[in-house]
């Protein structure tokens, strides 16, 4: 199983100038960062886990510098990181390397030096081309200066792609085609396209709840998910994922791991990582083949994270065998996203038979109505399941 999946290396850099309204990931905001020692600490904890998963000989295809803000990193520290990366693994000829950007005016001036030192995708979270709704959404820049950013990339980089949030409050179909229509001659070849959603424990959530804020209803975001498919699609993109559209060779091998079940490690404060590694006899499971798959998920407070490197190697906060019904329940969710689907007999090689984990009777019953499409093991979601993908899912999964 290990040689068949693709292998990727995911870096947390969880420092932000300012924390979003709408974001729950892990991040922290900072006056200053010693920037030398948490590169330092990023090379050890992928040394410890190089060895510890005996990943030695295995062809990196892609890493991805995400976070937390990692356009604030010194293009040296991202430079250290790459040689690493090539020293601890085996790097393959094409590897992907994404950078996570912001585009304020301060780190497009560092865009070439990031390039210089080994970056060779950048990842741009514009958002909106409104200035009222990057205000509303915290953001730092404005739409001039997120296209002066935008240019400078494109200038620099031979793959840029850019992420937008639409689906605001307040926000009309028109309003969002018009800035779509923007979005589709800037000249970029891959697009992540995100509606607005409440997160647990953001800003935007506890003013939802006070009544604060106007979300749209249902069958708006529905018509504005419609509607951006059939206008990217005409504008010669593929939706191979259903937020991320690209021209043809343009899609993120990254991000293509996390939706098609592979191997990856995440090193840095709060990554995870989940990777199939040689059986340890040490973890109970009952699956009869020799590999298992492991999730990693290293401790979120920055300063601890720091302190359990310095100390051990590592920060791994916790370290668990995944049991293959989690995997099958993963490989589900993630797989229905793209457009290619789900290869069923695949996933049953790696975690046992459907009738465990998959409602074939509910297969069928969605198939027949047209929301589901099924052919020779390969299970698909059709133009019309998308739009009721989370209920379609839960509604298949045996949990
Ligand atoms: S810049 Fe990105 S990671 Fe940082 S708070 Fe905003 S959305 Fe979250």
């Amino acid at each position: 199983m290990t040689d068949m999946a693709d292998f990727g290396v995911y870096i947390h850099w969880p420092f932000c100038q300012k924390k979003c309204p709408y974001c729950d990931f892990n991040s922290h905001v900072r006056e200053t960062v010693d920037q030398a020692r948490y590169g330092q600490a990023i090379i050890t904890e992928l040394e410890t886990m190089a060895e510890r998963f005996h990943l030695a000989e295995r062809p990196v295809k892609s890493v991805f510098f995400g976070g937390g803000t990692p356009s604030l990193m010194l293009p040296e520290i991202t430079g250290e990181i790459c040689v690493a990366i090539k020293r601890l693994f085996t790097a393959t000829d094409d590897i992907e390397i994404t950078l996570e950007a912001n585009p304020t005016s301060v780190e497009a001036e560092k865009l070439a030096a990031f390039h210089d030192h080994g970056i060779n995708r950048l990842s741009m979270g514009i958002q909106s081309l409104n200035d009222r709704h990057l205000s509303f959404l915290g953001r730092e820049h404005s739409a001039k200066e997120a296209l002066g950013a935008l240019a400078k990339a494109q200038h620099v980089f031979e793959r840029v792609s850019i992420d937008f949030i639409y689906a605001l409050p307040d926000q009309t179909t028109a309003e969002w085609l018009a800035q779509l229509a923007d979005i589709l001659a800037l000249g970029c070849d891959h697009l992540s396209l995100y509606q607005l959603t409440l997160e647990q424990g953001t800003a935007f959530t506890s003013m939802a709840k006070r009544g604060l804020l106007d979300m749209p209803t249902d069958e708006l975001s529905l018509e504005m998910f419609k509607e951006t498919q059939a206008h990217c699609r005409a504008a010669g993109f593929h939706a191979y994922e259903i937020s991320n559209h690209a021209k043809s060779g343009q899609m993120s091998r990254h991000n293509l791991i996390y939706w098609r079940a592979d191997d990856w490690i995440g090193a840095g404060p709060g990554a995870v990582g989940r990777i199939w590694s040689p059986h340890d006899n040490s973890l109970e499971d009952n699956h009869e083949d020799n590999d298992r798959r492991i999730e990693t998920r290293c401790r979120k407070h920055p300063d601890g994270w720091l302190d359990d490197v310095t100390k051990t190697g590592s920060g791994i906060a916790e370290e668990n065998q995944e049991k293959p019904h989690a995997y099958a329940i993963e490989a589900v969710m993630m797989g229905l996203r793209l457009a290619d689907g789900i290869n069923i007999a695949a996933i049953e090689s790696k975690a046992g038979a459907r009738h465990s984990w998959l409602d074939t009777d509910a297969v069928a019953r969605y198939c027949q109505q047209g929301l589901l499409n099924e052919k020779a093991d390969i299970l698909k979601l059709t133009e019309h399941g998308k739009t009721i993908m989370n209920t379609l899912i839960g509604e298949i999964l045996i949990l």
